[in-house]
């Protein structure tokens, strides 16, 4: 499960845990991105503080771990350089699933090389408010069919609510592990509005 995590936040997590206990997966691995290619516009939090908050969320399950792999690769993060990067290092005969919300799985054919990645690797979304996924057909045409779709239960919650909430001063409490938000206060990260530019997503997501 790949994301800018910028902060990973609950919705992350139950996702994870229940595709992985739906596809009797042995692992979830978490992947905070370098440099997303599809999030110019937004100055992210520094990528160690991204990783700690991911490995903070995720210390207590067994089944999650992450992944230094794109936060150490210097340029662009691509999903194929790190399909092929996992085979490599856990062998050839490893399957790759991706998870991915709707808002990332109907803007699939605009990741890099994307036909490649498709054939590489699975594929799974999930619902999420304000995304139509019936839109997949046709927003990947013939490559729709490598998107499993799992109808879990829609969750309102995202990482720039959580930011804009830091900035305005709310609480944090229960919309991310307490570890990650005790982090987010010492390191007095989203204090201001800078974080809260959305990148084209607009006011889809409550
Ligand atoms: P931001 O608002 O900064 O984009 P985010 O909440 O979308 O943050 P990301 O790190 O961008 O979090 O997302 C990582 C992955 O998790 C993406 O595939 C995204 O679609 C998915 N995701 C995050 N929150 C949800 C949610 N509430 N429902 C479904 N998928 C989600
Ligand atoms: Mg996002």
């Amino acid at each position: 499960m790949g994301g800018t995590f910028d902060p990973i936040h609950i919705g992350h997590l139950i996702i994870a845990e229940q595709v992985r206990e739906h596809l009797g997966a042995a692992a979830v691995l978490f992947m905070p991105t370098g440099q997303p290619p599809h999030k110019p516009g937004r100055t992210l939090s520094a990528a160690e503080a991204r990783y700690a908050m991911t490995t903070l969320a995720t210390a207590d399950n067994p089944h999650f771990s992450v992944s230094r792999l794109e936060i150490d690769r210097a340029g662009p993060s691509y999903a194929l350089d790190t399909v092929r990067a996992l085979r490599a290092q856990h062998g050839p005969q490893t399957e790759v699933i991706f998870i991915l919300g709707a808002d990332q799985a109907l803007e699939l054919m605009t990741w890099h090389r994307a036909t490649e990645v498709l054939q590489e690797a699975r594929f799974v979304t999930v619902p999420r408010p304000g995304y139509d996924l019936g839109l997949l057909p046709q927003r990947l045409g013939a490559a729709a069919g490598r998107v499993q779709l799992l109808a879990l239960r829609e969750l309102a919650i995202s990482a720039s609510d959580i930011r804009a909430r830091a900035a305005a001063g709310l609480s944090l409490r229960y919309l991310v592990p307490e570890p990650v938000r005790q982090f987010i206060l010492a390191h007095r990260l989203y204090q201001t509005s800078n974080g809260n530019r959305r990148d084209g997503e607009r006011s889809s997501q409550p």
